[in-house]
């Protein structure tokens, strides 16, 4: 029997492919040429077996038919397996677009093909690869045309991987150049053997070690999603660049996702994600034509791309995602949910003009508080990508490498003294190329960066520096802005306590200010740093007082001393209700045994009215605006 090796290989390739429909392996280009490969491959076995098997149970004219006809498909097939495999390697290794753009690769890659298709098709009058002699096959006088050609693509995938090595990884590469070793043993075998039929069956144990070490579906599909992963998108983005494509990419932030997740738990969420990604295909299938290149990728967490070649889009796209992003959702527990969310259109290369661009884009972008809507990201100002903190990280690295962030102080009235004995520290960046951005928003996007703990360092410096000369005009303590990540450090109790010394700063000299969305997370961590510090003397105030959800009962329990009652609920004093609040916010703080700030202030009448309330102190635009030291200590000298 000489095809028993042929039988083996139909085994092999025929579960490879049932297993790849089963599991759905079939989306994405590399995985789609990879199948395409392993249905050619099996075509070609079960043609070499109509070939070479006895079939001498059938009629003779149907034997020989069938014979000549699995022969010339079984050359025909065999002819298109290795330029297919080349294809198929270079599309994992993402570079096939850069090497078939050359019309020189172009021209080395297909001639030797056409060249060989074309001596199997003109077989049937030239017998120049096989003859079929009395139902048996025989080799004709040019077969060696063939192996020449098999041999050529052999080298080419050599060169190939010897070109683009270091984009695919060891494990890959071994399993890449498998495929020849095994082959090359076989086709030599059969050379001297024929009717040992090893070739297929090699070729299939070759696939074989290709999907076990290259295939990894969980890399590039998301199944539970249902869509392409983080890690596709890196690679096919790779390629966008690698081949010059104008594209669009949009990137899809839903802004509620962490709601969600603790709303509804990770299951619920990875179904709403699911709902996403269906509705964002149906979307994309209106822009683009069938079979024209877009994707659709969940990124992470309530985050996903899409991306479309331009000649498809127009400046309506990313409203559209917008507006399908927005659409109501129904859960599988017959709830109905509306999302937040942020769509992002980037021009490559025009908005990115590298891969890594974009790699730091998507990083800010999904830590950006970004707002709803969507925007078009060569539409948006410089303040606006600021805004959006895109492009903040880079101007806050700028700044604490050049330590160009800046001090200024905010004198506070104290009532009962009738004079300024304290101020609030607050920070300034101004930049040289796109000016003033606002602490509002840098400060939230340092936290997420981690770029807060050496805004802190340098805000503990400035402060601490200035204190001794603020106290010679009577100024008892200034107020400090903390942020919940510092006190989250381990070390920042000892380093506050060095930099009291290093300063020769008393502890009642300074006054630590956490948000109250920061005080709602008071974790264990966060109030054992509190409780140390204050242990070492120094007071705390609750900044923002009225915005979050935090209790005074809660706060009570807390070592607080001051409660800054935020701006927000001050400036709608002309409200009798917010009046009404106030006045009683003002009393409750009190009778706590607790100190009360109005932040905000601007005119004579909300001043008066807080003193008339009990209020102790006061602090706003009515008094004095945030000054560098130098004008503070002007100030100092022009009141005392
Ligand atoms: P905050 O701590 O609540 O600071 C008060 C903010 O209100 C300051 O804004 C101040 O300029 C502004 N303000 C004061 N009086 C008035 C007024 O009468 N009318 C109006 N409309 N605004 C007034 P700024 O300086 O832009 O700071 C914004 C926020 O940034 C601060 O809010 C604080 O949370 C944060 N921040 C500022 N400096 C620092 C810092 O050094 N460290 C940390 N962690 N956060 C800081
Ligand atoms: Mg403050
Ligand atoms: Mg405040």
């Amino acid at each position: 029997m000489v095809y028993q090796y042929d039988i083996c290989s139909f085994l092999i390739l025929l579960l490879m492919i049932v297993s790849m429909i089963i599991r759905k392996l079939y989306s994405g280009q590399v995985h789609r040429i990879f199948l395409l490969f392993v249905i050619l491959l099996f075509g070609t076995t079960v043609c070499d077996m109509l070939s070479s098997a006895p079939l001498s149970a059938i009629d003779p004219g149907l034997r020989d038919a069938l014979r000549e006809g699995g022969t010339f498909v079984y050359f025909l097939l065999h002819s298109s397996v290795l330029p297919l495999y080349v294809i198929f390697m270079g599309l994992a290794a993402g570079t096939w677009y850069k090497f078939i753009k050359r019309r020189f690769n172009k021209v080395l890659f297909s001639l030797p093909y056409i060249i060989n298709i074309a001596a199997v098709l003109s077989n049937p009058w030239t017998h120049a690869i096989y003859r079929i002699v009395d139902g048996k096959y025989t080799r004709g006088d040019y077969i060696l045309l063939t192996y020449v050609v098999g041999a050529f693509y052999g080298v080419l995938t050599i060169y190939y991987l010897a070109k683009y090595k270091g984009v695919l990884d060891t494990m890959s590469m071994i399993a890449f150049f498998s495929i020849y070793p095994y082959t090359v043993v076989a086709v030599l075998i059969q050379y001297f053997y024929p009717t040992h039929l090893l070739e297929m069956f090699a070729y299939s144990v070759a696939v074989l070690t290709i999907m076990i070490f290259v295939i990894r579906p969980e890399k590039m599909l998301n199944l539970a999603v249902g869509s392409k992963t983080m890690a596709a998108f890196w690679q096919d983005t790779k390629n966008i660049y690698l081949s010059e494509k104008k594209t669009h990419i949009y990137i899809i932030k839903v802004n509620s996702d962490s709601s969600i997740i603790k709303l509804y738990g990770i299951n619920m969420h990875d179904a709403i994600m699911r709902e996403l990604v269906t509705k964002i295909n149906a979307k994309v299938r209106t822009i683009v034509p069938t079979g024209t290149y877009s994707s659709v990728y969940y990124l992470n967490y309530g985050l996903f791309a899409v991306s479309i070649e331009n000649k498809y889009t127009s400046k309506d796209t990313c409203g559209q995602l917008y507006e399908a992003m927005c659409e109501k959702i129904h859960t599988d527990n017959n709830m109905t949910l509306l999302l937040e969310c942020a769509v992002c259109e980037i021009a490559i290369p025009e908005d990115m003009p590298t891969f890594k661009d974009v790699v730091s884009f998507i990083d800010t972008f999904e830590k950006s508080s970004a707002a709803s809507g969507a925007f078009i990201y060569s539409d948006l100002t410089q303040q606006e990508k600021i805004k959006m903190s895109f492009d903040i990280d880079r101007y806050i690295r700028k700044a604490i490498a050049n330590n160009s962030f800046q001090m200024y102080y905010q004198p506070i009235y104290s009532v009962k003294e009738n004079k300024f004995v304290t101020a609030e520290a607050l920070i300034r960046l101004n930049d040289d190329e796109v000016g003033f951005i606002s602490p509002a928003d840098f400060i939230p996007a340092a936290e997420k960066s981690g770029a807060i703990y050496d805004i802190g360092k340098y805000v503990i410096d400035s402060v601490f520096g200035f204190i001794r000369k603020a106290e010679q005009y009577g100024v008892k303590y200034i107020e400090i802005n903390i942020s919940a990540m510092q006190c989250m450090s381990d070390s920042f109790v000892d380093e506050i306590k060095d930099k009291l010394n290093e300063y020769g700063v008393s502890n009642k000299a300074v006054n630590f200010e956490l948000t109250e969305s920061a005080s709602e997370i008071l974790d264990d961590v966060l109030r054992k740093t509190v409780t140390m510090l204050h242990a070492e003397g120094i007071e705390f105030s609750i900044d923002d007082y009225g915005t979050g959800y935090s209790n005074l009962h809660r706060i009570m329990s807390e070592p607080i001393k001051i409660i800054k009652i935020d701006q927000s609920l001050i400036s709608s004093i002309s409200d009798d209700k917010t009046r009404a609040v106030i006045a009683d916010t003002i009393k409750m703080i009190k009778s706590i045994g607790m100190e009360v700030v109005a932040e905000g202030v601007e005119t004579a009448d909300t001043a008066q009215w807080l003193i008339d309330n009990g209020c102790d102190y006061i602090q706003g635009f009515y008094y004095a605006k945030p000054m560098p030291e130098d004008q503070y200590i002007e100030f100092l000298q022009r009141i005392s």
